[in-house]
């Protein structure tokens, strides 16, 4: 087992976020799960994690407002001392037409899941480059390597968070600092609650190990990038095969 660390998760309420907060404090790790709109199911995971001594902070921040973020990183610090992992999770997805997205659609999208994590890092920075050490985890997604049709503005901005991975993999390795990407393919969460049965029977179909992808999926590799200290750079993609 790892040496007990802080872990910040964004969008730790739900999904994804929820399964890796959930997992990672199990693992004896100290968790802030960041959340923004979803208060009642952060307040029950906390209880759930504290009925079993795990520890577990909550702290609302909306990761598109740089004070809030700035806020979250003053707290995390705060309450454990320090930060050793951030994990930037937090995300929106939206199905339209390219011609239809409109500037509102544009920037939300950027700004959610890309600007988000340039205020994030760069407030974590402040504490991990004085430490020589921290680990950065971006949740970037299939349609940022390979492009999907109808999410352009999605795809470009996690193929944005891919790129910064990248550079800033070779920025921060002489300060101990490691960054990678994870890119799920299809993972069952409320994200695709809009997919019907047939939608994603046919996306089974096009996928080798004919399944959805399942959030403890993600926690597995998350929990691997954590532990190995001779991995940077790089994007993991964990989707069934969708995508060889
Ligand atoms: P969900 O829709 O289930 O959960 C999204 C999470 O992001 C929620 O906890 C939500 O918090 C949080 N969030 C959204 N906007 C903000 C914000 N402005 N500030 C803070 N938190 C915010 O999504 P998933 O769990 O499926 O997705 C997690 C990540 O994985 C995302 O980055 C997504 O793009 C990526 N991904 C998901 C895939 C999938 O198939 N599910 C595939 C590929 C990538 P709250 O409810 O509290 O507002």
């Amino acid at each position: 087992m790892t040496e007990n660390k802080v872990i910040l998760v964004t969008g730790g309420s739900r999904g994804i976020g929820e399964n890796i907060v959930k997992e990672l404090a199990k693992q004896g790790h100290k968790v802030i799960l960041n959340y923004n709109k979803s208060e009642e199911k952060a307040k029950k995971i906390k209880k759930e994690l504290e009925i079993d001594n795990y520890q577990i902070e909550i702290f609302r921040a909306d990761v598109t407002k740089r004070e809030e973020v700035s806020n979250m990183i003053k707290f995390c610090i705060k309450t454990f001392g320090k930060i050793d992992v951030l994990i930037n999770n937090a995300g929106i997805s939206q199905i339209k037409m390219f011609t239809d997205i409109t500037n509102e659609d544009w920037e939300n999208m950027i700004q959610t899941n890309l600007t988000s994590c340039f205020y994030t890092i760069q407030e974590a920075l402040k504490y991990m480059i004085n430490e020589k050490n921290g680990c950065i985890i971006n949740i970037s997604s299939i349609w940022g390597t390979i492009g999907g049709s109808c999410e352009v503005h999605y795809s470009a901005a996690k193929a944005g968070l891919q790129g910064m991975t990248k550079a800033l993999a070779k920025e921060l390795g002489p300060s101990n600092i490691r960054v990678n990407c994870i890119a799920p393919g299809i993972i069952d969460t409320d994200m695709n609650s809009k997919l019907n049965e047939q939608d994603i029977e046919n996306i089974k179909e096009e996928i080798p190990l004919e399944k959805i992808g399942k959030p403890e999926n993600i926690t597995c590799c998350v929990k691997w990038l954590i532990e190995d200290e001779y991995t940077t750079g790089q994007t993991i993609q964990i989707n069934g095969g969708w995508a060889v």
